[in-house]
């Protein structure tokens, strides 16, 4: 056994949930790492720990539990602050998830940043949360939404930006990796272009922090979203990254305690970030346990990370190029571990079915990016995605798992 198996084995021995055996006995096969990631050992034992030791409501109590919470709250701050190489702690707001942050964005910045007539660029291969809170900005401000075209093989049409480009244009909304696809955007490349024109920008980072480094401050973007779940954190939590000139013009998100300094029934003055966009006892359990995540995705190195996603992907990619009734969608040259695929003759959904069965998670459906499946013609495919902790073996099984599906439909 050489050494990258060894620790490989060690890995998977701290998440408790991939010993579990599944549909008769078998051997959970968990590929479906693009919906939510598994969770270290030491991320459950941070929850437990603050349910357990010192739960409190934080930035209110003199005593010492709240201290405790307090501390270990804006601690996790510092860790997102530290992971994304953002310049300041109060540049990180603390969010239900992805969906909440672009939603903050979309209503606080689009208020204040965004006049009627202004156009936003998204493009054909957002999820549904960055499609949908710019058009509920719609019913407050008659903004227009413009899309960049995507190619064949899943990537972005960059011959289409400067057609699309108008002195109207003021905001570029888009995702750093596809869930549907894979594809790994340029993001520097479309951040420079859309900085020389004068665009703010949001970078959707949620199938992007899993797989590989961020730096706001090398990227020179203006907000940057992500989820704490699927980066082997909690459920209930996410960031929203803004840049602090921005974020102190914007108007609060949600109104009520923790985000205000003074309260009469005449005026209200607004607490400083990052507290004035978090209202309400926010997910302190999550927080922490984000920050735990964030401690074992660094002990574990994006370098380990990355190679090993690597070697999934092409393993996966090759051995299903290999069979002729299954089609990949999702082919740009840049992808991140995460397999598509239409089978010919045979519903998604009945592939996921089957899988099921012998013990393999996958994902069938639209994926939340429905506009990726109206460019391909399709109403679903099969997802397949992986992480760090999945292995050559289940890539094989789940290969050999498919085969039998297959058959199974032909007879
Ligand atoms: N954006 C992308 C690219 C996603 O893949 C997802 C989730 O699948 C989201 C946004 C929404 O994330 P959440 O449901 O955690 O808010």
């Amino acid at each position: 056994m050489n050494v990258a198996t060894r620790s490989l084995e060690q890995i998977r021995a701290d998440f408790p949930i991939l010993q579990r055996r599944v549909r008769d006995n078998k051997p959970l096969v968990y590929l479906d790492n693009a919906a939510t990631t598994q969770k270290p050992q030491s991320v459950i034992e941070a929850l437990t720990r603050f349910y357990s030791h010192y739960n409190s409501n934080i930035h209110r109590g003199v005593h010492a539990l709240s201290e405790a919470a307090t501390e270990a709250y804006e601690t996790a701050r510092k860790k997102v602050q530290t992971f994304l190489n953002a310049a300041h702690s109060h540049e990180i707001i603390f969010t239900r998830g992805t969906t909440e942050s672009i939603n903050l964005v979309a209503l606080s910045f689009g208020s204040r940043f965004l006049e009627d007539g202004d156009e936003v660029l998204l493009t054909q291969m957002e999820h549904h949360a960055n499609i949908v809170p710019w058009q509920l900005l719609q019913r407050f401000k008659n903004i227009k939404i413009k899309v960049i075209p995507i190619t064949e093989e899943g990537t972005l049409d960059l011959n289409a930006l400067d057609t699309l480009l108008t002195e109207k244009t003021r905001l570029l909304a888009f995702t750093h990796v596809s869930n549907a696809l894979g594809t790994v955007n340029p993001v520097k490349k479309l951040i420079r272009w859309a900085k020389e024109n004068g665009l703010y920008v949001l970078v959707d980072g949620a199938q992007a922090v899993p797989h590989l480094p961020v730096d706001v401050q090398d990227l020179q973007v203006d907000f940057y979203v992500f989820s704490g779940h699927k980066i082997y954190g909690p459920t209930g939590i996410g960031v929203l990254y803004g840049k602090t000139e921005l974020l102190e013009a914007m108007p609060p998100y949600q109104g009520g305690g923790d985000m205000i300094k003074r309260v009469t029934f005449e005026k209200t003055l607004f607490n400083d970030l990052p507290m004035k966009f978090e209202a309400g006892t926010p997910n302190i359990a999550g927080a922490i346990g984000l920050g735990a995540a964030i401690d074992y995705i660094q002990q574990v190195g994006y370098d380990f990370i990355q190679q090993q996603e690597q070697q999934l992907l092409d393993h996966a990619t090759r051995l299903l190029s290999e069979i002729p009734e299954i089609k990949i969608i999702g082919t740009a040259k840049e992808k991140a571990a995460v397999v598509s695929f239409v089978c010919e003759g045979v519903h998604p959904h009945d592939i996921g079915t089957l899988l099921d069965l012998e013990g393999v998670a996958v994902r069938a459906g639209h994926h939340c990016a429905q506009p990726v499946m109206d460019f391909y013609g399709l109403s679903a495919t099969v997802r397949a995605s992986f992480a760090f902790y999945n292995t050559m073996e289940e890539v094989e099984y789940f290969v050999q798992a498919l085969k039998k599906a297959i058959r199974f439909f032909k007879r």
